[in-house]
């Protein structure tokens, strides 16, 4: 057992290494820059949508000013054939009202077109600031392969140390144990008995389950499972 937790202190000393590189500023800053990144993506998406709604209401628009448009040919057509004292007034109202629709139709296409235009502005804008943020990345990616680099050598000198341990291991199956708990992601995988608490997950353990501990010497805990060692 005194082999298995000095390798257990050999792969702290590993997993502190690989921590070093995990929350170095640069791994901190890529994370960032991904998060812009995939939001960039998103909004870029969600521009596209705006897009394409505002042509389909343009060209509806537009539809609606040209039907209009031949409306009012209609009208002035028979204003100028069939002018009679009696229908004069009403061919004025009606003049009026499609004057009035075709302002109301050409406000909206101006709207529409004002939008687009406000889109193009914040799609290019977007666009700048994603390949920005790129090219960071790419930068950062470089500074993070650079710390890997520089703990390798020390992360491969400490795998030796345990290999060379390995052969005075007892307890074979204990260490079966440790390397597949280990393999979980689970770490520490032997820990000590903290009063009545694990001494991994610190969660409190019941009478009952101490006084199987003391019996057994070692026990996994079951909020954790890591195994729980009594001395
Ligand atoms: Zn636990």
């Amino acid at each position: 057992m005194k082999t298995i937790l000095e390798i257990q202190k050999l792969d702290r000393q590993i997993r502190s290494l690989e921590r070093e590189v995990d929350n170095c500023q640069a791994s901190v800053d890529f994370k960032n820059y991904k998060k812009i990144l995939q939001e960039g993506k998103a909004r870029f998406e969600q521009l596209e949508t705006q897009a394409s709604e505002i042509i389909k209401n343009y060209n509806i628009a537009q539809t609606k000013f040209s039907k209009n448009k031949g409306n009012s040919e209609i009208v002035k057509k028979r204003n100028t054939d069939n002018i009679d004292l009696e229908n004069i007034s009403s061919l004025i109202s009606d003049s009026n009202s499609l004057v009035g629709e075709l302002s109301e139709e050409s406000r909206k296409i101006e709207d529409l077109v004002r939008r687009s235009e406000e889109i193009v502005r914040k799609s290019a804008e977007l666009s700048k600031r994603l390949t920005d943020a790129k090219m960071r990345s790419t930068t950062i990616k470089a500074k993070i392969e650079a710390k890997r680099q520089e703990v390798a050598p020390k992360i491969a000198q400490i795998q030796e140390r345990i290999k060379a341990l390995e052969p005075s291991v007892k307890d074979i199956e204990k260490y079966e144990k440790y390397k597949t708990i280990k393999s979980n992601g689970i770490f520490p995988v032997y820990v000590p008995l903290e009063d009545v608490f694990c001494g991994g997950c610190k969660v409190e353990l019941s009478l009952n389950f101490i006084e199987k501990l003391k019996t057994n010497k070692m026990l996994q805990c079951e909020h954790c499972n890591r195994i729980i060692m009594f001395e």
